[in-house]
């Protein structure tokens, strides 16, 4: 594997980019369906090894391409068998960033929950990727590249499950529920999920595909119309008082327009709910007059609930509820007809579990979500979207002003 900077990593091309790739250097789009499989289905990292193209054809196409997946610092496994990557996530500036992905075995299925930025501006008061701040967005490579690591190093160790001897491969469901903001990194990250649901490449299904947002509105109708996936979307308040308050993105996009937005959604949508994620805090979002709220909220909205009692990281601000009181609260759902699951933490000895990724991120934003104003001041939203979804590049000046490389 060669480390040239002057080469396109084939990990960054989604197959449409990988068609035009081949195009511009004189060959035949077909090219990339026989490239694809032997990158994304064989995990082959040496371009030389692809044997059903010409000696030549693989001279010239080495000369100027290389297969760079994300580098992996660490590999943790709890005693409750998930799994975490800590990944290298390489900077211009010098600076090490890190980026987590955990893996959640199952007997009937290898779920991964992957990351798409390094850290997240939307600055949620009871998360720890939050709190990091937020450095850059992730490319395709190193999105797709932590599925493709994770899929290849669980071949090499000889897993085997009914689905892999029937050639499929290791990891059978995806969850961008890392790391970020995926709808804030929306051009890569769709580039990663046309990956994912692509025959040529990994070849799932839109259902074994979810993405979930802290509800990012305009964007919800971008994925519609782009690559509608199964949504999860992160509630955790049944007024936007109190979610103004946890989520500083509400104050740009409030729960009436999510709602709207969600509705929208499934239209187009693979399956015929959302996901409301519900993160249980005690004595804050956990009172059984807060479930019954939630059931009006969501009244025009098929959807599922999966309440998640709080994950705690070190100097956290709030505590996870009793037992009983997640249960109470789920009751109340259930008796509306609303499906209620409570999700299981796992790997919680490795800070696997949901809201404990940190990984190592160096800040460099000096625009977070919670500098929004509140609604009564607010102002044009799609410029502001367009900001956030922009790649760091246009911060870079006062970073390198700060941090001068030598
Ligand atoms: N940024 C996206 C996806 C990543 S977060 C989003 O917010 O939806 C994945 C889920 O973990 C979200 O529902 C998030 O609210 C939840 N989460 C964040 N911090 C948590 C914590 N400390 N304990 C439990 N869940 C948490
Ligand atoms: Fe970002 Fe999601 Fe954490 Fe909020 S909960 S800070 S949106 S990663």
């Amino acid at each position: 594997m060669s480390n040239s900077p002057s080469r396109v990593n084939l990990l960054d091309f989604d197959p449409a980019a990988l068609e035009a790739f081949f195009v511009n250097m004189g060959e035949k789009p077909f090219r990339a369906r026989q490239v694809l499989p032997w990158l994304h289905q064989r995990f082959c990292d040496d371009i030389g090894q692809m044997s059903d193209l010409s000696k030549a054809a693989r001279e010239k196409l080495a000369a100027v391409a290389e297969i760079k997946p994300p580098r992996v610092l660490r590999d943790a496994t709890a005693n409750d068998g998930a799994r975490k990557w800590l990944f290298a996530v390489e900077n211009d500036t010098g600076a090490e960033n890190a980026v987590e992905a955990v893996y959640l075995p199952e007997d009937d299925r290898g779920t991964l929950c992957i990351s798409t930025q390094a850290g997240c501006m939307m600055d949620c008061a009871f998360c720890s990727t939050g709190r990091q701040g937020f450095n850059r967005n992730l490319s395709t490579g190193e999105i797709v590249g932590q599925l493709w690591v994770a899929n290849r190093t669980l071949l090499a160790e000889g897993m085997n499950a009914p689905w892999i001897e029937a050639g499929r491969p290791p990891i059978t469901n995806v969850v961008l529920m890392g790391m970020g903001e995926p709808l804030a990194n929306f051009k890569n990250v769709v580039a990663a999920l046309q990956l994912f649901l692509s025959d040529h490449a990994y070849g799932l299904s839109r259902r074994r595909v979810t993405l979930s947002t802290s509800g990012v509105t305009p964007m919800i109708d971008a994925l519609r119309d782009a690559c509608p996936v199964a949504l999860a979307v992160s509630l955790h308040a049944p007024d936007d008082t109190l979610r103004d308050r946890l989520m500083p993105i509400n104050r740009r996009h409030p729960l009436p327009e999510l709602m709207a937005a969600c509705r929208r959604y499934l239209d187009q949508a693979p399956r015929d709910f959302i996901t409301f994620e519900y993160l249980l805090l005690a004595d804050v979002n956990d009172a059984p007059a807060q479930a019954a709220a939630l059931i009006e909220l969501v009244r025009d909205v098929p959807c599922k609930f999966n309440l998640i009692p709080f994950n705690s990281f070190p100097d956290a601000p709030y505590q996870a509820p009793m037992r009983n009181r997640v249960l109470a609260f789920q009751r109340v759902l259930m008796d509306a007809g609303i499906i209620t699951t409570i999700r299981k933490a796992r790997g919680e000895d490795i800070d696997a579990a949901c809201g404990q990724l940190a990984g190592q991120v160096h800040n460099r934003v000096r625009y977070r979500m919670s500098d929004v104003p509140r609604r009564a001041e607010r102002y044009d939203d799609a410029r502001e979207v367009a900001a956030l979804s922009a790649p760091g590049e246009r911060r870079r000046s006062s970073f390198q002003a700060k941090h001068p490389v030598a």
